[in-house]
């Protein structure tokens, strides 16, 4: 296969043939501290992500599969994935831009979730190694069809994942459009700092730099008001053991099964900076999250229940991961007092997101 001559650093084995007959491929980025990920170009899923704990020890941190089979019949919870067009809910599966009503599929009850159907997180992106100045980086690229899954414009996309030589897993997303449309991509890495599928992450410290948030309705979409997190269960600006307070009897941990909110980060100028921090005391590793983004959602994984099995067979449980998606807000497009998600042709989206892996 042509693409495989490119291939310098990186690492590419065949990783399994979709449903429509397509080979999709497995590449591992290798840093010099030994720090190991795997991404597939179907869905430019993060399939495995290994970190040192306090005493070197690497483990996998990331909960997925191990074969291209899994992730499709056993209809993965967005594991790892490349999120888009649209990140979270669409109130209603339906928006208009520019006077013009666009329908989307209701995959999330009435709305529309993570970009629909067959949405980023199942397409087949092209990939290719690129040189960085920032470590080993694999680029991804897909050209979302004018129409796709309900959307205007051809919309095209490139992801590119940099394994740094400072242990992080960076991601840069860039999108334009030939029509005005909506855009809001994201990662879904689910993370367990104890290693996949070793119990919860309820013993799992978090910050998070964001005085406040998005209450959700029962429909899980944003009401509009932003609330401060002061004196609620959702004030993350000390660290705090995640467990400590997610089964308070609190109307919106009610409503989400626990955390699965939107924060609305205190930085929102576009400028990178630290959203949020997670430790892990026992193997003492520690994830950074930086981003451009003004929110991010927090998902402790309310809807594992123990029946999917990972890489080494092990449940995934019920709060069995931390998602941080650094995103715009939810259902931004029907919420003009939002930071907005529109782009207009001629314009370039961009995001980056740094996932920094230490210990302490
Ligand atoms: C959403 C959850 C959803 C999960 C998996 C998160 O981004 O906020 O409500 O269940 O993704 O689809």
């Amino acid at each position: 296969m042509q693409r495989r001559k490119y291939m310098k650093k990186i690492d590419v084995k065949p990783f399994g043939v979709t449903p429509d007959g397509i080979p999709v491929d497995l590449y591992t980025l290798e840093n010099s501290r030994g720090v190991k990920a795997t991404i597939t170009n179907y869905g430019g899923i993060v399939v495995s992500l290994t970190t040192p704990d306090r005493q070197g020890k690497q483990t996998d941190v990331v909960l997925g599969f191990s074969t291209l089979e899994e992730y499709i019949q056993k209809n993965s919870p967005y594991f790892g994935c490349i999120v888009g067009r649209y990140g979270n809910r669409i109130a209603g599966a339906k928006f208009t831009l520019e006077g013009k009503e666009y329908v989307l599929a209701k995959n999330a009850g009435e709305n529309h979730l993570h970009g629909g159907i067959k949405g980023f997180n199942k397409m087949v992106w092209k990939a290719g190694e690129i040189q960085s100045k920032d470590g080993v980086c694999l680029s991804l690229s897909y050209l979302s069809p004018d129409g796709e899954e309900g959307y205007p414009g051809n919309l095209s996309v490139t992801v590119n994942y940099t394994l740094t030589e400072d242990n992080a897993l960076k991601i840069d997303y860039f999108a334009a459009t030939d029509k005005t449309t909506i855009v809001n991509l994201t990662n879904h890495s689910y993370f367990n700092l104890a290693g996949e599928g070793e119990g919860t992450i309820l013993d799992h410290q978090l910050l998070i730099h964001g005085g406040a948030f998005t209450p959700m309705s029962t429909a899980f979409v944003p009401t509009g008001e932003i609330r401060s997190v002061k004196g609620t269960p959702h004030d993350f600006t000390r660290m705090t053991v995640i467990g400590a307070r997610i089964d308070k009897d609190d109307e919106q941990l009610r409503i989400g099964l626990g955390y699965d909110h939107n924060w609305v980060l205190d930085s929102r100028d576009g400028s990178l900076a630290l959203a949020a921090k997670v430790v892990e005391p026992i193997s003492g590793r520690t994830m950074e999250v930086l981003t451009t983004e003004p929110g991010v959602q927090f998902y402790s994984s309310n809807f594992l229940d123990g029946t999917l099995r990972g890489k080494n067979g092990k449940p995934y449980l019920k709060r069995g991961a931390i998602c941080l998606e650094t995103q715009h807000y939810p259902d931004s497009v029907h919420r003009p007092e939002f930071p907005s998600t529109i782009l207009h042709p001629g314009e370039k989206y961009t995001q980056t997101t740094i996932y920094r892996f230490g210990v302490e």
